[in-house]
C-alpha cells in the first residue's frame, strides 16, 4: 500500500539504498529534506552530482581526488620513498588525521577474500607493484588486522621482498577485525612506530 505520494515512496526508496540507512531513517531523513529550503535542496542534489562527476582516483596512490594527482602525492613535503598501504580512502584519511605520518599512500581498495570471491586481481596490487619501480625505500603494510587485511599482507609481503626494498607490518594492538578508521589516533601511531620488518 503506498501511503505516501508516489514521489516520497520513491525518496525513501533511493535513500534505504544507503549503507547504515534503514526504513525508518530513509522516512525520516525523506520528510526532513521535504521540509528543507528549496535552495539547500538544490545544494545538497547538485554537491552529490558535481562529486559523482569529479572525483576520481589519484593516478599514483589511488586515493579520491578531484585532480589528477592528489594534494598528498603532489606535496613536495612528502616522503615519496615511504609507501604505506591501506585498504581504502578512510584508513588513510585515519591515518592523517595523526599528522605524524609524512610518506606517501597506496590506497587497494579491498582486501584479499577467498571468501567473498576477491583474488590479487581485483585490488591495487599491479599498481603497487609498478609503483616500486621507481625509487622506493619502505613499504609499510597497513591492512586491517582481519583475516582478509592478514592475507593481503602476506601476500604484499611476498611480492615486495624480491625487490630488496624494505616491507614492514604495522604492530598488532589493533585490535583483530578492527577497522582501522574507528582506531584512536594514540593506537595509530603507536602500531605504525611499533611496526616490524617482514
Ligand atoms: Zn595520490
Amino acid at each position: 500500500m503506498d501511503y505516501y505520494s508516489s514521489q516520497i515512496t520513491k525518496l525513501i526508496e533511493e535513500l534505504s539504498k544507503l549503507p547504515g540507512i534503514g526504513a525508518k531513517s530513509a522516512q525520516r531523513l525523506a520528510f526532513h529534506i521535504i521540509n528543507m529550503p528549496e535552495d539547500q535542496v538544490k545544494r545538497l542534489s547538485d554537491t552529490i552530482v558535481e562529486a559523482k562527476a569529479n572525483v576520481r582516483y589519484c593516478k599514483e596512490c589511488f586515493t579520491l581526488t578531484d585532480r589528477e594527482l592528489c594534494p598528498i602525492c603532489s606535496s613536495p613535503k612528502r616522503d615519496h620513498s615511504v609507501i604505506m598501504v591501506v585498504e581504502n580512502t578512510r584508513d588513510l584519511a585515519a591515518y592523517e588525521k595523526t599528522g605524524k605520518y609524512n610518506g606517501v599512500y597506496h590506497v587497494l581498495h579491498g582486501a584479499i577474500s577467498p571468501m567473498l570471491g576477491i583474488g590479487p586481481g581485483e585490488i591495487k596490487l599491479k599498481e603497487l607493484m609498478q609503483r616500486l619501480q621507481g625509487d622506493i625505500r619502505e613499504v609499510i603494510i597497513a591492512t586491517n588486522s582481519s583475516l582478509e587485511g592478514e592475507t593481503t599482507a602476506m601476500y604484499i609481503s611476498k611480492l615486495v621482498k624480491p625487490t630488496g626494498i624494505k616491507v614492514t607490518r604495522i604492530a598488532s594492538g589493533v585490535p583483530v577485525g578492527g577497522d582501522l578508521e574507528y582506531i584512536d589516533e594514540v593506537t595509530l601511531l603507536r602500531a605504525l612506530e611499533g611496526r616490524v620488518e617482514l
